[in-house]
């Protein structure tokens, strides 16, 4: 008999999840992908919408799982029962499981009060506007933040180096500041890279404030800690994050799950879960694959086929867009490898396919856009 797998999500994780398993268990297992959104949304691009050189990818979910060798259930997974091994729906159905993948990602949160906040969806007005006030001369001063280290802040670096590269285009001038609590810019990926990072903003002008903590931002103050009081027209920051809570499934105060070498959600039997859920502190589409290839294979393995089952080991890689040409950025995380961090004008894993860099999606979106 085949084993049932349900997966709780719809994003990033869930559908690596499903063409891992496809490649790995083939029709040993029976995958139903259950999230309440009909689409899958390919955020990152998101940066570039308010600078008018990038939109916001969505596809129908239910083709995407068809296409992975999934089935799509469009409803939202509200409780688990544990011990008979049932996921409850938010209408009340319930799905025997023989495994249950648990990816339902993030709930974004108003970090700093007072700041524009960039939700990274496809509507950005709020930060095409603060472009607009600084070419009508009304905001001189600029400062791109975000409320903790414990998630993904590319994007943040991305949007100061898009504007300063728009403002070079237009002719027009404002003080770029970034202010992280990171102790040095990009610092997850590594020395290498904080160091080159460091360089390529200097050269662009963009002033960075490390280790400094945004508060609230209120008449033309951002108050911060230890920094206290800077003074700036606009203040863009990244949303905070909280793990999307799903009853019976174990979670942090935040809402985080917490996992084991295999991405087992710990003290569970047959519930695993993968992406930006989990309690790993970093929340990265990339990594949301590793883990979701770490799941494939645990349960691929126990139905019966011929793998080692692999640990989960994260290796960061970016693609930074800075207004001219990308960098690609590449660390090891977890200890054992060094200092490994690089920033190249190449992507050292091959072709540019995007910038959620997995074993699976990455080509299968690629050829689903195609
Ligand atoms: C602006 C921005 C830029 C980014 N840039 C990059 C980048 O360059 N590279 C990169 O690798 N990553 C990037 N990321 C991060 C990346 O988008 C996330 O890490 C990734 O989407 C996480 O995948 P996930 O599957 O955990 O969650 P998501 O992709 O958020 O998917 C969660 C899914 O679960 C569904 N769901 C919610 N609740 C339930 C429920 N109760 N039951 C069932 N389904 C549920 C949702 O509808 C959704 O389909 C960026 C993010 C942002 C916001």
């Amino acid at each position: 008999m085949k084993e049932s797998v349900v997966i709780a999500g719809g994003g990033v994780a869930a559908l690596e999840v499903a063409l891992a398993l496809r490649d790995l268990a083939g029709a040993e297992a029976e995958v139903t992908i259950c999230s309440p959104r009909p689409t899958f949304v390919y955020r990152p691009y998101a940066v570039g919408v308010p600078y008018g050189v990038a939109r916001v990818a969505t596809y129908d979910l239910e083709r995407l799982a068809a296409a992975a060798g999934a089935r799509y259930r469009a409803d939202s997974i509200a409780s688990v029962d544990r011990a008979n091994r049932l996921a409850v729906t938010h209408d009340g159905e319930t799905l025997p499981y023989g495994d249950l993948v648990v990816c339902p990602g993030t709930k974004l949160l108003w970090p700093v009060p007072g700041a524009i906040t960039f939700w990274g969806i496809a509507e950005e007005r709020d930060v095409g506007k603060v472009m607009a006030e600084i070419r009508g001369g009304g905001t001189r001063r600029v400062a791109f933040t975000m409320p903790t280290v414990e998630s993904w802040a590319l994007p943040l670096y991305e949007l100061a180096l898009l504007t300063r590269a728009e403002l070079e285009r237009s002719g027009d001038d404002a003080e770029l500041t970034v202010v992280t609590p990171e102790d040095a810019p990009l610092q997850i990926f590594g020395r290498g890279v904080a160091e080159e990072m460091a360089e390529l903003l200097a050269g662009r002008r963009i002033e960075v404030r490390s280790g400094t903590h945004p508060v609230r931002f209120e008449e033309g103050v951002l108050e911060t800690v230890p920094a206290g009081p800077l003074p700036f027209d606009k203040v863009v920051s990244l949303p905070k994050l909280e793990g999307r809570r799903i009853r019976g499934v174990p979670h942090d105060v935040e809402g985080f799950v917490r996992i084991g070498r295999h991405c087992e959600v710990l003290e569970c039997d047959c519930l695993y879960a993968a992406g930006d859920v989990t309690s790993f502190p970093v929340k990265q589409g990339g990594l949301a694959t590793q883990q979701a290839d770490v799941v494939a294979e645990a349960i691929a393995a126990r139905l019966g086929a011929p793998i080692e089952p692999a640990e989960f080991d994260p290796v960061l890689r970016g693609v930074l867009w800075t207004g001219g040409d990308s960098r690609y950025l590449q660390g090891w995380l977890a200890g054992g490898h060094g200092e490994t961090s690089t920033m190249t004008a190449a992507p050292p894993w091959g072709a540019d396919r995007g910038k959620i860099v997995g074993r699976y999606l990455t080509d299968f979106l690629a050829g689903v856009a195609a």
